[in-house]
């Protein structure tokens, strides 16, 4: 009887410590590693009324990511002729202006009165900037891979320390603000092999139509290697073709008709001449270039989602550029961090706290 009960007092002490060990092992992992959900996807296809909601617009805004050897094009972040377009609707949008780079401080450098920092970034009309978002990807004409790893990345960007530097923009300091949701696979034989911005916009049409419209959602339309895109005739991404090889991606909003108003960003292929990050880096170039721009064009949709908010507005030398245009190094060249517990090399982000690039709040 003794016997037994010392036995049953041991095997309970023995799951206790079993217990108590694999929390332990899991409090640790959940701080260190996102939930490595298998990648939720949906197949959708164009359908006419996309076809037809494209072409029914009004307030379509874009901000474009130059290519790095166009200084010229960093001139303005803004397709005229799609601003021209807006000025009939009758929006206002007139952005021009250049950005420059920087690398990371970890000081608050000092300036003399009455100097200023002109990179600084402010939001004197209050525009819109999100305090909450789900980043839903769309996949067109390729799998997840060919693009190394988003879903991941963005899962880790979500409960990132990085993530962290849009809370002095945002107003707002909770954690896993900007999630990642699910994403949309489109195979479609019909696309041309040059994307125009009405092809853009069926796309986002698809797959809001399907997730949803509002500030609540921004839509990652991924092309896959080849495939180039322009937003008028001679302002494009097309590696293929350096004359019109301005822009590396952009994100935007728009208003359609029957959904509403979307956000969304457009991500060609990065491990291109131009819009690569620089190797080696720890993650190769697919992953690290991906990873590069597809958090630049998150970090802005959030920051300035129509264009109205938080950029560049004190000196004529960065007017326009937004958290991160003045973070792009000139050669791709970033150093590594890590991204909650997995290192990659990727563009910071600007900080009015630091008055420069940081990687942390
Ligand atoms: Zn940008």
């Amino acid at each position: 009887m003794r016997l037994f009960r010392v036995s049953r007092i041991s095997i309970a002490v023995a799951f206790l410590l079993f217990l108590t060990g694999s929390l332990k092992f899991s409090g640790i992992a959940a701080q260190n590693e996102p939930a490595a959900a298998q990648e939720s996807v949906q197949s959708l296809q164009v359908m006419a009324n996309d076809e037809i909601a494209a072409g029914n617009i009004a307030g379509h805004h874009v901000h474009l990511h130059p290519l790095r050897s166009r200084a010229d094009f960093r001139q303005r972040y803004e397709d005229p002729e799609i601003r021209q377009g807006n000025r009939q609707n009758g929006s206002s949008e007139i952005e021009t202006g250049s950005g420059s780079t920087s690398s990371a401080l970890s000081t608050v450098p000092g300036v003399p009165a009455p100097g200023f920092y002109p990179a600084d970034l402010s939001n004197p009309t209050h525009g819109t900037v999100l305090t909450s978002v789900q980043s839903n990807n769309v996949y067109v004409n390729c799998a997840a891979s060919c693009w190394g790893t988003p879903t991941d990345f963005l899962a880790r960007l979500a409960v990132s320390n990085f993530i962290h530097l849009t809370d002095e923009y945002a107003g707002i300091t909770g954690n896993n603000r900007y999630t990642v949701g699910t994403a949309t696979s489109i195979n479609d034989t019909t696309l041309p092999k040059g994307l125009t911005s009405n092809n853009i916009l069926q796309l986002v049409h698809t797959a809001a139509r399907a997730h949803g419209s509002g500030y609540d959602h921004v839509y990652h339309i991924f092309l896959r290697s080849g495939v180039d895109v322009c937003t008028s005739a001679n302002v494009c991404y097309s590696p293929d073709n350096t004359s019109t090889f301005v822009f590396c991606a952009y994100h935007g909003s728009v208003n359609f008709q029957d959904i509403g108003h979307v956000l969304y960003s457009v991500e060609p292929y990065q491990n291109v001449r131009g819009c690569s990050v620089a190797q080696p880096s720890p993650n190769g170039a697919l992953v690290d270039s991906t990873s590069s721009t597809l958090s630049h064009e998150l970090i802005e949709t959030i920051t300035d989602p129509d264009g109205d908010a938080w950029f560049a507005q004190s000196s004529l030398v960065e007017y326009g550029a937004e958290i991160g245009d003045i973070c792009e190094n000139p050669f791709g060249k970033y150093g590594a961090f890590a991204i909650s517990g997995k290192s990659y090399a990727i563009q910071t982000e600007y900080s009015n706290k630091y008055h420069s690039c940081a990687t942390t709040p």
